[in-house]
């Protein structure tokens, strides 16, 4: 009886205790700032999600990520979802994923890229998905890679390998933020470790980051991978692309 009691108390505190919770910290869409159900998970209203910021970079042949490595690297194929701007919700949706622990909105994205390339015959020859790796402290820090959860969504589409493995950041380096465009080359240049002999099992690999800017850290692991195995296919995909 008292175990049955017990139960109840339990119950009704915890209720109290989310409602309590709920008083303080609010369901909120991360974009607009409506409350939201206690079922919506990803943060994010149904209005928002469908004023997202794309790219429509999948109804076009030469997107600007694609002119972004021209001349600089060979890239098969470029992907991104979301035109990134300051305040805009993409801005947004990035810090919620790398800052505010979002990872099923970071998985939800992945799985949005999965949907919009997979039909996509320039995208149906990956054999393999590598997220832009984080050095070990700083993912030990944040608790996960998100360009490795964004590349889960997207496999959870495409259904191929995912090895976050194959490419290592071996030097912490400072935050690329507050720096210019050849500063942060310098700062990606050396920093990346490669499993060489295990891609040459591959033809064609995908590279999966959440945010391209400069391009910088791309360019830094494809001439690493190419100076060792020219021939192999490689493809950018990111969640977003800043402007
Ligand atoms: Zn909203």
């Amino acid at each position: 009886m008292s175990t049955l009691k017990d139960g109840f108390i339990f119950t009704l505190l915890k209720k109290y205790t989310n409602t309590f919770m709920h008083l303080i910290y609010p369901n909120q869409c991360l974009v607009c700032l409506n409350e939201l159900p206690e079922s919506n998970r990803t943060n994010i209203c149904h209005l928002c999600q469908d004023n997202f910021h794309f790219t429509y970079f999948e109804t076009s042949d030469s997107t600007r990520l694609d002119k972004l490595f021209w001349g600089r690297l060979n890239i098969h194929s470029t992907f991104s979802l979301l035109e990134f701007e300051k305040q805009n919700s993409t801005q947004k949706i990035l810090h919620a994923i790398k800052y505010k622990s979002n990872k099923l909105l970071a998985g939800e994205m992945g799985k949005k890229i999965g949907n919009t390339i997979h039909q996509k015959s320039n995208f149906a020859t990956i054999e393999v998905l590598i997220p832009v790796p984080l050095h070990i402290k700083k993912k030990y820090i944040r608790g996960y890679n998100q360009s490795e959860v964004i590349a889960e969504g997207v496999n959870t589409i495409l259904n191929v390998q995912l090895k976050p493995n194959l490419i290592r950041r071996t030097v912490h380096s400072e935050s690329q933020t507050k720096k210019n465009k050849f500063s942060r080359w310098d700062n990606v240049k050396d920093v990346f470790q490669i499993d060489i002999s295990a891609l040459k099992k591959f033809n064609h690999i995908a590279i999966i980051d959440d945010v391209i800017t400069t391009g910088s850290t791309i360019e830094a692991i494809t001439l690493k991978i190419h100076k060792e195995i020219p021939d192999l296919k490689i493809s950018i995909i990111s969640l977003a692309i800043a402007k």
